[in-house]
């Protein structure tokens, strides 16, 4: 009994001590400010120079802030935790292990650049240089987000020339890299502005298709487009609903000498009214109400209520939508780099 009253009084007080050391769960891969020395602009900023970075060069580059590394149960250098957070993220690509880590712990007054293994021993000196001179001096006046901008810069500047020390590139590669630069530089945006002009053509050629002139099978005779008040007479009811609602477009022909009356459809390409199931004219409308909004851990359910403006039949259908997902998969998690413990480190 004594001996385990003793027992637990012991590991009553030795608990805090031997609290086990954790890590931070990362939110995104280019900048987990746990400390908040960055405004949203901050971020963003540095944001978009490390995703052009890690698109360009596949270099992952991340920056990290916390308060205190106590907060995750380490006391002491900063070098074995910010290597222990580096591979337990596994920042970098696997197999070139090329990964970069910026680790600031505000508070301990301490920070390191933790580079991936792949790079030996080659950055410890550059980055010290980084730190020593561009970073802590910043930090030194309690100018944290002017220190950590300009030090991602160096850092970038440093890795990017590195790579254009290595032999060049054949003029090709050169020039296939330029134009994916540009395109990635441009964004998505310009294939909604050129998708239009690309379809003129196509609109063109159907336009001249429809317009030009009908013969007759019967006499060989030209025949009449009629306009659209008189082709009514030729057309079904379910057919004259879908001129109204601009779902398919008819033109009735008509030969002045026999009357033998042709009739061609033309879908619109892009309209909001489906086929019906009852009287199958493009007639149907449907309105989509979400029941139950889909989460990152249940999908939703959405009702979709059906009516048919020519018949009249209404019906309703379900849907179940896909769980969000936290974000796109390609750029959410890290590689699975590590590192060996290379990279410098400083203090303020
Ligand atoms: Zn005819
Ligand atoms: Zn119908």
């Amino acid at each position: 009994m004594r001996i385990l009253l003793t027992l637990i009084v012991a590991l009553t007080v030795l608990a805090p001590d031997a609290r086990a050391q954790t890590y931070p769960d990362y939110s995104e891969i280019y900048v987990n400010d746990f400390a908040d020395l960055l405004t949203d602009e901050e971020e963003d900023d540095i944001r978009s120079d490390l995703k052009r970075l890690r698109s360009e060069e596949g270099v992952e580059f991340t920056v990290v802030t916390i308060n205190t590394m106590q907060d995750f149960g380490h006391t002491g250098a900063i070098e074995p935790f910010a290597t222990g957070l580096f591979n337990h993220w596994g920042v970098g690509d696997a197999t070139r292990n090329d990964g970069v880590m910026m680790l600031i712990a505000r508070f301990d007054r301490k920070m390191r650049i933790e580079v991936g293994s792949g790079y030996g021993r080659s950055k410890d000196a550059p980055m010290k240089a980084i730190i020593d001179r561009v970073i802590v001096p910043q930090f030194r006046n309690d100018n944290y987000a002017a220190g950590i901008a300009l030090g991602v810069d160096a850092v970038i500047s440093d890795l990017t020339d590195g790579k254009s020390a290595a032999p060049a590139d054949p003029l090709h590669v050169k020039i296939w890299n330029g134009i994916k630069r540009m395109f990635l530089a441009v964004g998505n945006w310009i294939y909604l502005l050129a998708a239009p002009l690309l379809l003129l053509p196509v609109q063109a050629y159907r336009r001249w298709k429809r317009d030009r002139a009908r013969i007759c099978p019967n006499d060989q005779c030209p025949m009449i487009r009629l306009d659209d008040h008189s082709e009514d007479a030729h057309l079904e009811e379910g057919q004259i609903v879908e001129e109204h609602l601009k779902s398919v477009d008819y033109d009735v022909w008509e030969c002045p000498l026999c009357e033998h009356i042709t009739i061609e459809a033309y879908k619109a390409w892009f309209s909001s009214y489906g086929a019906c199931r009852s009287c199958s004219f493009r007639t149907l409308e449907a309105e989509t109400t979400t029941v139950k909004v889909a989460t990152t851990t249940t999908t939703g359910k959405q009702r979709i209520d059906y009516q048919c403006h020519n018949c009249h039949d209404t019906y309703t259908g379900w849907r179940t939508t896909p769980k969000k997902s936290k974000s796109s998969s390609s750029s959410s998690s890290f590689g699975g780099g590590s590192s060996s413990g290379g990279g410098a480190s400083g203090s303020w």
